[in-house]
């Protein structure tokens, strides 16, 4: 049964519902089970997703490290973990939440699957398609970069440039989809936040965090890792919850803004402006979905500027790792609560690094490299 996040309406299982006549999202049950033995997530936690799963269609997404960053722990004061999204096969947290989405294809016995993303989603989408033999069809802006373009065409999706409303085209997609026969995986989709649950599994299997912090621009992702806490805590595997932390770009902060303000409802946000691409969702599906949860859970909202990401950035560098500017903005939220005492010192926090670095290298700025004659090289490597 999918039930409506807000108004609590009930749907079959045996149609593509994907969102209630409210105009809410709608989600699976909390599912209860224990944690078994397996080489993957999937193996482990096989009682808490919704149907059997087909190894077959994997790409081996999930089973991400966990690492524990000690210079930027002893810098922010705090015990930091890092969970690195970025070794996934397309380089995204997406694909956790792709795997489940192409089964709900198959299951619905669809052989055409779409959704709507210029960035990392299309991507996986496109990949586990192909994987699964399913024709795929990503919507794109007009206006989408010819770099963009090929990572998504490569895999033999068919990419169609539309023009209009890009905002409006989550929606329409749907009901196109519906019509035609195209389940359109878009991000909050009700089996993408099944995926994405493994992230909070995996976690916990390694440490129980007092923070988790996650960019966030649909609000899928974190509604995600906010209901696979939910059914460790009713499987009793855990005895308490975590505070979510819901982090948004501050040139495109919808959620937040609606959080501070109090409201119920998130709105537009108008003349959206940020580097981190990746979370730039004007105006999020489950926008009003975060906002209650976080209210429920005593969640924390936070927004970060331009700057303060590019810096983010660099500092995970420094760590060895590299991802790209929506992901650095839960380090530079780290920064800020920590900095306003909000995290207080040595508590365990786990930032979740949704995306690779080497999808947005035209966004780093220049790096000075000498360069010297091979006779001067000894000369050169004893200054340096
Ligand atoms: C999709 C994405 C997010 C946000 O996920 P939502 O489910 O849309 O909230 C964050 N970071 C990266 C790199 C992403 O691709
Ligand atoms: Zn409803």
């Amino acid at each position: 049964m999918l039930r409506c996040t807000a108004c609590g309406r009930e749907y079959s299982l045996r149609k593509p519902y994907q969102r209630c006549e409210c105009g809410e999202p709608l989600e699976l049950e909390l599912f209860e089970g224990f944690a078994g033995i397996g080489k993957s997530v999937w193996e482990r936690f096989i009682q808490f997703f919704p149907f059997e799963l087909d190894l077959d269609l994997s790409l081996g997404e999930g089973d991400t490290p966990l690492i524990r960053a000690r210079k930027l722990s002893k810098k922010l004061g705090i015990q930091l973990y890092l969970k690195n999204e970025t070794v996934n096969p397309t380089w995204s947290f997406k694909d956790r939440g792709t795997f489940l989405g192409i089964h709900r294809v198959l299951q619905l016995g669809f052989d055409k699957v779409g959704t709507v993303s210029t960035g990392n989603m299309a991507a996986s989408v496109a990949a586990y398609a192909s994987r699964a033999g399913v024709k795929a069809y990503i919507l794109v802006s007009s206006n989408i970069a010819e770099e963009k373009l090929k990572q998504i065409a490569v895999y033999g999706a068919e990419v169609i440039k539309v023009r209009g409303d890009y905002g409006k085209l989550y929606y329409e997609s749907l009901k196109l989809g519906q019509k035609l026969g195209i389940y359109f995986i878009n991000s909050d989709d009700p089996f993408r936040i099944e995926g994405y649950k493994s992230i909070s599994f995996e976690i916990v299997e390694e440490m129980m965090p007092d923070y988790v912090i996650v960019p966030t621009s649909s609000g899928g992702l974190i509604r995600g890792i906010i209901k696979g806490f939910l059914e460790l805590k009713k499987s009793e595997l855990i005895d308490r919850l975590p505070t979510f932390v819901c982090v948004q770009a501050e040139g495109c902060s919808p959620i937040y803004k609606a959080f501070i303000e109090e409201k119920e409802k998130i709105e537009r946000f108008e003349n959206p402006h940020t580097i981190a691409h990746a979370i730039e969702n004007p105006y999020p599906p489950s926008g009003n979905a975060v906002l209650r949860l976080l209210k429920k859970l005593n969640g924390i909202c936070v927004a970060v500027s331009d700057e303060e990401i590019l810096n983010a950035q660099r500092m995970l560098a420094q760590e060895g790792i590299f991802v790209q500017p929506a992901s650095a903005t839960g380090i530079a939220a780290v920064k800020k609560l920590r900095e306003e005492g909000r995290i207080k010192g040595d508590e365990r926090v786990v930032s979740i690094l949704t995306g690779a670095g080497l999808k947005t290298l035209h966004q780093l700025g220049r790096f000075e490299v000498r360069e010297f004659e091979m006779e001067k090289l000894e000369e050169c490597l004893l200054k340096s």
